[in-house]
């Protein structure tokens, strides 16, 4: 088909997740009159990480000063709270203490403090009653950290909202719509709603990114590990033990913040995400969402284990055991003491990571990856705190366009 054939927009984005219709917000701000268009493979918005994450917009605690999270993190936090204001979206900033749990994650505290000191993030060191006075249930080893700016966040009001301010610009929504092949050279995408041509593509396909940008000759250094997160709820009799959000320190050798106790903007407390190894992009469920990719998943699983690079048995380990529900106890219990096994009920609740490893180095990757050309651009690993920095990191996509 030539190219004067097809509908033509100046830009395209695949994916109507959180970045993707962040991309597209920025590009109406920034040039009006373009015609830009947003490809989604599924029937609606919010079925992938959008519309199952935690709901927190993170404080930018976790991240080094030289990486692009922390470059739109805590700014992408004030944006959004901005915006939920402006909407009526749920949010409130009800702050959150990370603990250590042991002698061993103090240094941890110490590392947390020296990223909120040098990326100008408000971030208060506590001792043990200071942790009791804002979470009197914490189970706190003498050091904690409190964060009064992280906030949560009604994630699928924003999405909706987005949608609704991007359908009133003009933009084009096409649903059912997955992006199967690319021509580079025409410029113009594949679907089953027929092919587009584009000036610029925007990627940000979530966990699908990877799958186009290798199409296109990108990504080369990189294979996707989902990462499965799973959320208990707090039996709402509990939701006494938790004020705000309650963390553990992390093992900043890795992209996850561990199981942790959020309240969100209903006023219920989620208990979670695991990060179990998933054997498909899209398997949520025990087995569901489980096809052939699962084999190329085990053999890069395999290679990971071998290498142990940011003691990647240990994660394995841990993690697959909380499928059963003693080992997410004791998780939980790590931070609570006195949660019970009956406190805990089994939610629907589960996201996919769509985490990158980089198959040379055979280490899971920490930051976002940014690659393009002249007329394409792919978002590559966007894990948290993607939907918490979105805008921010929208304005610097564009800007880098
Ligand atoms: C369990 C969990 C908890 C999290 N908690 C937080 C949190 O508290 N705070 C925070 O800031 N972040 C959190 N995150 C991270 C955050 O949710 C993600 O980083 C963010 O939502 C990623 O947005 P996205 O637009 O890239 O991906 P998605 O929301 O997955 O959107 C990508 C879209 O692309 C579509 N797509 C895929 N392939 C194609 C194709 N070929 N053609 C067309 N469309 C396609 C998909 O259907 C999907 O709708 C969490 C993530 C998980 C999994």
């Amino acid at each position: 088909m030539s190219n004067n054939k097809l509908i033509r927009y100046e830009f395209i984005i695949v994916g109507a997740g959180i970045v993707g219709m962040s991309v597209a917000k920025e590009l109406t701000e920034r040039f009006p009159s373009s015609r830009i268009a947003i490809f989604e493979k599924e029937l609606k918005i919010g079925l992938h990480a959008s519309g199952r994450n935690s709901g927190v917009l993170h404080s930018g605690i976790y991240y080094p000063q030289d990486s692009l999270k922390s470059a739109v993190c805590a700014e992408g936090a004030k944006l959004m709270v901005d915006f939920a204001q402006e909407h009526h979206i749920p949010c409130k900033k009800m702050g959150k203490v990370i603990i250590a749990t042991c002698e061993e994650e103090v240094p941890t505290v110490d590392r947390l403090l020296d990223n909120a000191m040098k990326n100008n993030i408000t971030a208060h060191r506590l001792d043990e009653q200071q942790v009791k006075e804002i979470e009197p249930h914490a189970n706190v080893f003498h050091h904690g950290i409190y964060t009064p700016q992280t906030a949560s966040i009604d994630n699928k009001k924003v999405l909706t909202t987005l949608q609704r301010i991007l359908i009133s610009r003009g933009v084009a929504f096409y649903f059912n719509a997955a992006v199967k092949a690319v021509d580079q050279h025409q410029q113009h995408i594949k679907t089953k709603q027929g092919d587009f041509h584009y000036d610029y593509l925007f990627n940000c396909a979530g966990s699908g990114t990877d799958k186009i940008a290798k199409m296109m000759g990108f990504a080369k250094d990189y294979s996707l590990l989902p990462f499965k997160g799973i959320y208990y709820k707090l039996h709402p009799q509990k939701n006494h033990l938790v004020k705000g959000n309650i963390y553990p320190v992390p093992d900043l050798n890795l992209p996850f913040l561990g199981v942790h106790f959020t309240r969100n903007m209903s006023n219920e407390v989620y208990v979670g995400p695991t990060a179990i190894p998933a054997f498909g992009r899209e398997n949520y469920g025990l087995i569901s969402g489980i096809n052939l990719e699962a084999f190329r998943i085990i053999k890069d699983i395999t290679l990971m284990y071998i290498a142990n690079q940011q003691h990647f048995r240990a994660l394995m380990h841990a993690e697959m055991k909380k499928y059963f529900k003693s080992h997410f106890m004791r998780a939980s219990r790590k931070l609570i003491a006195s949660v019970d096994f009956s406190d805990l009920i089994s939610s629907n609740k589960v996201g996919i990571r769509p985490q990158l490893i980089n198959t040379a180095k055979r280490k899971i990757e920490l930051d976002y990856i940014i690659e393009q050309d002249a007329h394409s651009m792919h978002v590559l690993n966007a894990i948290s705190p993607a939907f918490t920095g979105a805008f921010s990191f929208a304005s610097l996509l564009v800007n880098r366009m």
